[in-house]
């Protein structure tokens, strides 16, 4: 008998026939004998129909507001599902995470978990039921309702798995697995068996959407068993685990991208000790996450220094850099919105020479110019100019020998 938390994505959820279908997948796993925990997203489209709405009243909501409002798509999906388990004689029961209680800290619209309190959840399994909870959603210390950031649903489960020890945690979604890189983008992409946590928290973080990044680090953390699958086939998914010796084989796993960063450059601060501290410092303190950083400093002892941030923060921090500028003696700011950044992952790549020789070479094949460059021991990111995203992925895709020759065969629907 095994514990497994299940997790269904918002097209897995999308309407009454596409729960039904999730309710005789959570009967099939019952009747194999597990006990089941089971996670569910809003209905797709519904968390972005409610943001709209708040946006039409304020532009920029009240964020305790925002998390009572967007917590509510996945109330409808959980009572449906328990309602149709419970008409098919499956004892089910529905909670929010209010009520479980996953305990986050206050921070609206972007909460972490910080603890979960199991024992209504153990109570109910022992009683023979199915547990089924909402996702992305707590509840902060003084009983207000939290939402955990977009796609956080996925960190729901995980970390209910962890905190439950799940001998495995199922993440559904609307394709196979983890592919290689974008399928829309490269039709050859190819699924992956598996994958390790830390290739997966750096595809995650570099933009592929298939699981939060939150989730990844959870269960790297407590080393959940995890598997990426599809709702819509009997497929095997993708199963993130830790890593072994033929990973290492492989030099690059994947490639990833993100259109959603935007580039900021201060020109001609002076070349001396304290100024990055001071710029970064308050950007930091603004909230805003920096990504890629380079600093130059050219013949006159002035220095360039550019980096990177979500194109949602780059108004914000171009317009403090514009009330350092007098302070520092600073020439300008200039904002760049038009770069994407393209990324290598691999664990392969820590033993492996050349690797970042070879996607520079790659690029440059195509006369695509690389504007920053920044790498860990296994990825490297460029940032380049937008529109040259989708060739960078192909040509990368071809270069590493990614993709699958084979066409991909479909499976029946259940
Ligand atoms: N419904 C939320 C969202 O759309 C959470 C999730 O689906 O994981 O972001
Ligand atoms: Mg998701």
């Amino acid at each position: 008998m095994a514990l497994i938390v299940q997790k269904y994505g918002g097209t897995s959820v999308a309407n009454l026939d596409r729960i039904a279908s999730v309710a005789r997948r959570v009967i099939a796993s019952r009747e194999n004998g597990n006990d089941l925990v089971v996670v569910l997203s809003a209905m797709s489209g519904e968390t972005d129909r409610l943001i709209d709405l708040a946006k039409k009243i304020n532009p920029a909501p009240h964020e305790r507001e925002m998390d009572v409002l967007i917590s509510t798509g996945e109330q409808v999906t959980v009572a449906l599902l328990a309602m149709i388990l419970n008409n098919l004689s499956v004892p089910a029961r529905s909670f929010l995470g209010s009520q479980v209680k996953i305990i986050t800290d206050s921070a609206f619209t972007r909460a972490r978990i910080t603890e979960i309190e199991k024992q209504q959840i153990t109570d109910e399994l022992k009683r023979g039921s199915v547990v089924v909870v909402a996702g992305f959603q707590g509840v902060d210390g003084d009983g207000n309702i939290t939402t955990l950031g977009r796609g956080g649903s996925d960190t729901t489960a995980v970390a209910l798995a962890a905190a439950l020890s799940a001998d495995l945690c199922e993440i559904y979604t609307d394709v196979e697995g983890v592919y290689t890189t974008d399928p829309n983008i490269c039709p050859n992409a190819r699924k992956l068996e598996k994958i390790s946590y830390d290739e997966m928290l750096e595809m995650a973080s570099l933009g592929a959407k298939v699981l939060h990044t939150r989730s990844v680090e959870f269960a790297k953390k407590f080393s959940v068993p995890l598997v990426v699958k599809s709702s819509f086939t009997n497929g095997s998914g993708t199963i993130v685990t830790g890593e072994d010796k033929d990973m290492e084989q492989v030099v690059v796993s994947g490639i990833a991208y993100n259109v959603n960063e935007a580039k900021v450059t201060i020109r001609g601060v002076p070349d001396k000790p304290g100024i990055a501290s001071r710029i970064f410092g308050t950007i930091a303190d603004a909230g805003i996450i920096v990504d890629m950083i380079i600093q130059n400093v050219g013949a006159d002892n002035s220095a360039d220094i550019t980096f990177t941030v979500p194109r949602s923060d780059l108004k914000k921090a171009t317009e403090i850099l514009d009330g350092l500028r007098g302070e520092l003696g600073a020439a300008e700011v200039i904002a760049d919105e038009n770069i994407a950044k393209v990324s290598i992952v691999g664990v392969g790549m820590r033993s492996h020479a050349g690797v970042a020789s070879e996607m520079f070479r790659a690029l440059a094949k195509e006369g695509i110019n690389i504007l920053m460059i920044s790498t860990s021991e296994i990825k490297v990111s460029c940032a380049i100019e937008r529109k040259y995203t989708e060739l960078a992925v192909r040509v990368l895709h071809e270069q590493f020998d990614l993709g699958d020759d084979a066409p991909l065969v479909t499976q029946e629907e259940l």
